[in-house]
């Protein structure tokens, strides 16, 4: 059976490698003359910038692809529990350190409100239940059947699916920070925690199941061990080429066609590439069905995300490896972000500085960070030529005020990554950061199916297909995978 594979996201890598697994004859193509797609790596003058993923969960479902070939993980990769996961900045001057350690989680929710304490230990025992549910059992099941969801419907409803991860969290925790803090998950993978179903409450108990992980040498270290181990199985690897049709006869699956003219047959394509961009720019042979358009048409999109990455001269050791500060508002800048699409100044940002636990990722007495702001995605039509810059002085400027004093002057390596280099680089519908949104309405049998309704021998993996974005969802779409193909 031939496979071939558009796009090496940690999706489309770990499909390449179960189809290999599986005898497929695998070709996986990346647009990129490196592997990676989100987790892409930038160096710069002895910086390693980890271009996306930092915080790694479930590490698990990594080691099981090193696994399926009697491969021993820890000879290509090494992953480094956190203490601290993140640490919380709150407007009004409250700090926050999050980790694993119940104790220390109830003593400082205690100070800051007392009743919450019980709130809080409900609510982890609530998003269990959601997670034995909406993970364990669900995550890598095709739903690519109305009778699928169906079945499912009253315990999803049992566990409260019809609310948001907000309303939620505030069902059981009353102070207005605690409330921000535990339901911001949703946005690490694409979605506003006041419309995201709270079934992504999950994401709060998968990180204390298996805590929170870092991969030595950066995230990218995990893309290199496998892409060694990708070579080593004999999975080909066309760089640098980027798929421009997938063709098809009678809705059957014939192979692509690169940039380069050439076309290569094969029984089955896999698409990593985003769902919506994939259905619009490279099948425009095919017909769809009044049905499909209109789920198509009617997608809502993640937000788009500004990345500011930079390298400075001394070190900011106070700084943990993972900060989220928040801004003065939470759900009007929401709303600006996902609704209204418009730039806000009240800005809120997560800060990554891995040379706080790796001393490889920044020149002697040098420190490197990231910082990533929500922003509207490119439906916003703003103009990120000019908005660019304004947004990384913006940021700054906040930062000096908060974590990092006199930043300004120490930064000696810089550059920043907007909507326009998701939209055109990465081959992602407006620029979104995390594809559709993980709403109820587009989840599960609702979102773009892991085997296509359009085409036989077309399937997906990856952010926009079930179950969603962030590094274990992606995984687990190719686990789905596994068991149709
Ligand atoms: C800044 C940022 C931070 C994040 N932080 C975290 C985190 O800490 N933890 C976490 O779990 N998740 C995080 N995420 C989310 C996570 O990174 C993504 O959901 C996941 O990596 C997406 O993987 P994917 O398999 O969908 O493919 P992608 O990474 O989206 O890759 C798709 C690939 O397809 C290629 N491609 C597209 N079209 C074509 C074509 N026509 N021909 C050839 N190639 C093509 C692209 O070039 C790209 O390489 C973050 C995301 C971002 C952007």
């Amino acid at each position: 059976m031939k496979s071939i594979v558009i796009g090496s996201g940690f999706g489309g890598i770990a499909a390449a490698l179960r189809l290999k697994a599986k005898n497929h004859n695998v070709t996986l193509i990346e647009k990129h003359p490196d592997l990676g797609g989100r987790a892409r790596v930038f160096k710069k003058n002895g910086f390693t910038f980890d271009g996306g993923p930092t915080v790694i969960t479930a590490p698990y479902l990594i080691n099981e692809l090193f696994e399926l070939f009697n491969k021993k993980p820890e000879n290509y990769i090494k992953f480094t529990p956190l203490k601290t996961w993140y640490r919380f900045i709150f407007e009004d001057g409250m700090k926050f350190d999050y980790s694993g350690n119940e104790n220390q989680m109830k003593d400082q929710i205690e100070k800051i409100n007392k009743d919450d304490v019980k709130g809080y230990e409900e609510l982890i025992k609530f998003t269990k239940k959601i997670f034995d549910k909406g993970f364990t059992e669900l995550a890598d099941v095709p739903f690519d059947k109305p009778l699928v969801i169906m079945k499912q419907l009253p315990s999803l409803l049992k566990l409260k699916s019809y609310k948001s991860v907000y309303s939620l969290v505030s069902s059981y925790i009353k102070n207005k920070n605690l409330r921000r803090m535990l339901s911001m998950h949703p946005l690490l993978v694409g979605g506003n925690p006041f419309t995201t179903t709270s079934i992504y409450g999950l994401i709060l108990f998968l990180e204390k199941k298996w805590g929170i992980h870092y991969s030595m040498g950066g995230t990218g270290n995990i893309i290199k061990g496998l892409e060694r181990l990708m070579n080593e199985q004999g999975i080909k690897l066309i760089k640098g080429h980027e798929v421009t049709s997938i063709i098809s006869s009678n809705n059957k699956i014939e192979g692509v066609k690169l940039d380069n003219q050439k076309e290569i047959n094969s029984d089955n394509v896999i698409c990593n590439a985003d769902p919506p961009a994939v259905y619009e720019k490279l099948l425009t042979k095919n017909k769809f069905s009044t049905l499909f358009q209109w789920k198509k048409k009617r997608m809502e999109y993640s937000m788009g995300l500004f990345v500011y990455y930079f390298g400075t001269k001394k070190t900011y050791d106070d700084v943990e490896h993972h900060t989220i500060k928040f801004g003065e508002k939470y759900k009007e800048h929401l709303d600006d972000i996902f609704n209204k699409k418009k730039l806000n100044n009240d800005i809120s940002y997560y800060l990554h500085r891995p040379s706080a636990t790796d001393k490889s990722m920044a020149p002697k007495g040098h420190d490197c960070f990231y910082v990533l702001v929500p922003v509207p995605n490119n439906q916003s039509k703003i103009n990120w030529a000019i908005e660019g810059d304004k947004m990384k002085n913006l940021i700054i400027d906040k930062m000096e005020k908060t974590l990092l004093p006199n930043l300004r002057e120490s930064i000696v390596e810089d550059f920043f990554l907007t909507p326009d280099y998701f939209e055109k680089e990465l081959n992602t519908k407006y620029g979104s950061g995390f594809s559709i949104q993980p709403k109820f309405t587009q989840s599960a049998y609702f979102r773009f199916h892991n085997k296509s309704e359009v085409c036989e021998g077309l399937y997906f993996v990856g952010a926009g297909t079930h179950p969603g974005a962030g590094v274990p969802g992606v995984l687990s779409s190719a686990k789905v995978l596994d068991k149709i193909i």
